[in-house]
């Protein structure tokens, strides 16, 4: 079975091999395995050590965009949030469940912001300090540019914090050449290629503050202090740590592979055969090839179609992709990262074909 699915991705054999084994995570091996793993997490993000910490927290990405919201933005604030797709929703919902202040900027879900979006909302909203950003929208698919937010931002000295999540380690992006951003968030079960479990910021220490969080477990300013006091190596509370070993395993894969720009690469060309193969069986694109971002593609549902049984009967055929969409109107949704090859995507596309045919034949 191969996953065409936007997280939990494919992995490498080796990756879920390091999963295989009993872990303390107390223990002073698995310490450095977790220290070094946050080194390699700050200096992807290009992140400086004077400035930036990874700040890990177990679970879902759900919970670090939570826990970033909490811990960067003083409850009563405001937070601005380009509205263009299902996880930028999930955001203005659980930033106002923190008691948050939250402006949509409603954008189409078929592009990405532009900088005229970016400057409107901020003279809509003067009040907002922060602006929250999907760098790219897992709805939808389409990419919104941190170089085309970041310039307004910071001209009007506001701060920016980036889920990235489902996009961090494919699309270029470095703190260094971000000074507005006071956080990027991804997880390990996305285009680093790993098992899910862990999620990381990589923020600026100077933006937390003591007791801001209105929660513990949520609280990135003491997952800070815990490390300053207990050292790089240790978690405040029991920790995934076979999801940990595996990313470590993955994290030399991805380098191995050549780093973002091969692993880009790999994602734009697994883009290309899914693109163009919806196209050739008469399926209708979500997005413009403009628009098209290189981590999941979505197209049209034919009328009438029924997608649970497509899924069914594609998974009979050995490929695996959701059985839900998020856009606005119906699509299909074909992920395009993880261990999986323009070859296999080639191959997927020929198994849809013959499913869609099939469905035809009986319909
Ligand atoms: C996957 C994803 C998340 C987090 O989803 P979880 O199910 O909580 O891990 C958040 N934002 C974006 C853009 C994503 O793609």
């Amino acid at each position: 079975m191969i996953l065409l699915t936007p997280g939990p991705v494919q992995t490498r054999p080796e990756t879920r091999a390091a999963a295989a084994q009993d872990i303390a995570p107390w223990d002073n091996d698995f310490r450095a395995v977790y220290a070094r793993i946050r080194e390699r997490v700050l200096a992807l993000a290009g992140g400086d050590p004077a400035i930036h910490a990874c700040l890990p927290l177990q679970g879902a990405g759900h919970f670090i965009v939570e826990a970033t919201i909490r811990s960067l933005v003083p409850v009563g604030e405001a937070i601005i949030v380009p509205r263009n797709g299902a996880y930028s929703e999930r955001i203005t919902k659980l930033a106002r469940a923190a008691g948050r202040v939250v402006h949509e900027w409603p954008v189409p879900d078929t592009r990405g912001i532009t900088a005229e979006d970016v400057s409107a909302a901020l003279a809509a909203h003067p009040d907002a300090r922060f602006y929250a950003m999907v760098h790219h929208e897992t709805g939808s698919g389409i990419v919104n540019r941190p170089e085309v937010a970041g310039p307004v931002l910071r001209a009007a000295g506001k701060r920016l914090i980036l889920d990235s999540i489902s996009c961090f380690g494919a699309l270029p992006f470095s703190l260094a050449d971000h000074p507005e951003c006071d956080a990027v968030v991804f997880t390990s079960n996305k285009c680093i290629e790993g098992l899910p479990g862990i999620a990381f910021a990589i923020a600026r220490t100077d933006a937390l503050a003591p007791d801001r969080a209105g929660s513990w477990s949520l609280d990135l300013h003491d997952v800070w202090q815990h490390a300053l006091r207990a050292g790089w190596g240790s978690f405040r509370f029991t920790p995934p740590v076979q999801a940990l070993a595996a990313f470590d395993v993955a994290l030399d894969l991805y380098d191995a592979e050549g780093g973002q720009p091969a692993r880009l690469a790999r994602y734009q060309a697994n883009v290309r055969e899914v693109y163009q193969g919806c196209l050739a069986m008469g399926l209708r694109p979500y997005l413009t090839q403009a628009e098209q971002g290189p981590v999941i593609v979505t197209v049209h549902q034919p009328n009438g179609f029924d997608l649970l049984a497509f899924v069914e009967a594609l998974k009979a055929r050995g490929v695996l992709i959701s059985n839900f969409y998020t856009t606005e109107a119906p699509t299909i949704r074909i992920g395009c990262i993880g261990a999986i090859t323009p070859e296999q995507c080639r191959a997927a596309m020929a198994a849809m074909a013959q499913v869609l045919a099939e469905m035809k034949a009986v319909a």
